[in-house]
């Protein structure tokens, strides 16, 4: 069907049991002059619903437990990440850090260790910040009080209702990615789910659809079913619980509903870091509060704008010279690594360098006096373990215990 068809069908939800374009309505499924679904709708949606999550709900860890701070963790560390990848991450997580107080004593560079790997490191530095206030302003237990919740680090609408309706059992509603594609089909709402409206409609719908009791359960079923049925790609309508209530299945909408969002065009980057070798030591600095992987360790690192050798070498010991105070002699190019962060697609050059000496005002300052907010070790190379270093950095600490020392 055309995107015409789909706001046809759209602005006319309670009225029409035929679109526009004539493509068939379900026959169950109408909603309401609010735009909401009707109370037999909500009832046959909950019934199917939680008998096939009964049946079907995958044994995750987080789900065997009630604590409200496990399952803090465990949403925070699903905020784009996928749950295969955060298993192994949340049980060395909690295992470190059992409860909120444990987690609010734990040195931030620890906190960062464990997360390493898992991207957008903001997530567990809001973490780590929000468990210190619960422990000193909330006796360490996690706030009953949505407003209160919504008010720590790192904690938004979503995750304040899926904490406390899965912890607590309180009526509050969700909405993410997956349960917004699956109340969008199930509405055949094809306008952009982000907008104002849109939000208003899919929060409302989600408060509706909650039952009296076990919202908790519900609002996981939910996830699950949007996660592991409605799939944004192919969704698996023919073995879905709730396809005769499915207002998008009626229609031939699953593949138009959610509309395709519009990728930011990529951006190609070149940049260069450097092994700074000083008595099989090696140069590493920390990221300051406000960069990107701020609190994470990394080698000296920076954009590359030369292409001829000697111009690159130039390059390096001017930037090295400029963000650690330490000046070097370029060695051989050591490897390219290839990565993406956002929509960026940096190729990194990876280069050896030694150890010179210290400019004068650096070492007079005791830190490089351009960039004073960063902070520079000389560590040995089987020390880079305890450190939380960025991807690449990691990357390169295992290049560098093969060329580190001597
Ligand atoms: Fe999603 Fe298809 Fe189920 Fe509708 S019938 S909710 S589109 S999987």
């Amino acid at each position: 069907m055309k995107r015409k068809g789909v706001r046809n069908l759209l602005r006319s939800p309670s009225s029409s049991p035929v679109a526009q374009d004539g493509t068939k309505v379900a026959t169950k499924g109408f909603l309401t002059p609010s735009g909401l679904p009707d109370a037999a709708w909500r009832r046959s949606f909950r019934r199917r619903l939680l008998s096939w999550y009964a049946a079907s709900a995958r044994d995750l860890p987080w789900r065997r437990s009630s604590d409200a701070y496990l399952i803090w963790v465990s949403e925070i560390m699903l905020q784009q990440t996928q749950v295969a990848t955060v298993v192994p991450y949340f049980e060395r997580f909690v295992r470190a850090f059992p409860t909120v107080e444990a987690l609010a004593r734990a040195d931030e560079h620890d906190v960062l260790r464990l997360w390493e790997g898992l991207g957008y490191y903001r997530r567990a530095r809001q973490l780590h910040q929000a468990a210190g206030i619960i422990a000193a302003e909330h006796g360490g237990r996690f706030p009953r009080d949505a407003a209160t919740v919504r008010r720590l680090p790192g904690i938004g609408r979503y995750t304040a209702g899926a904490v406390l309706s899965i912890a607590f059992d309180l009526p509050e509603p969700i909405l993410e990615a997956n349960t917004t594609r699956l109340l969008s089909r199930l509405l055949a709402y094809g306008g952009d789910a982000a907008s104002a409206a849109g939000q208003r409609l899919l929060w409302t719908t989600a408060a509706a659809l909650l039952p009296d009791r076990r919202a908790g359960r519900f609002n996981q079923a939910l996830m699950e079913l949007g996660s592991e049925v409605c799939r944004a790609r192919l969704p698996q309508c023919d073995a879905c619980p709730v396809r005769m209530l499915c207002r998008a299945r009626a229609n031939g909408l699953q593949a138009e509903i959610p509309p395709p969002k519009r990728k930011p065009p990529t951006e190609s980057v070149h940049e260069a870091a450097v092994l700074v070798r000083r008595r099989g030591r090696l140069l590493l600095l920390r990221y300051p509060p406000g960069r990107r992987w701020a609190g994470l360790w990394d080698f000296p690192r920076f954009p590359l704008r030369a292409t001829e050798p000697a111009a690159i070498g130039r390059e390096l010991e001017e930037n090295v010279r400029t963000l650690t105070g330490v000046i070097i002699r370029p060695g051989e190019h050591l490897r390219t690594i290839k990565h993406g962060v956002t929509r960026f697609r940096i190729t990194l050059d990876c280069y050896r360098a030694e150890y010179v000496a210290t400019d004068g005002a650096t070492a007079r300052a005791g830190k490089p006096p351009v960039a004073p907010d960063v902070e520079i070790r000389w560590l040995r190379p089987a020390e880079l373990d305890r450190y939380p270093l960025s991807t690449t950095g990691r990357k390169m600490a295992r290049l560098a215990g093969v060329v580190g020392s001597g």
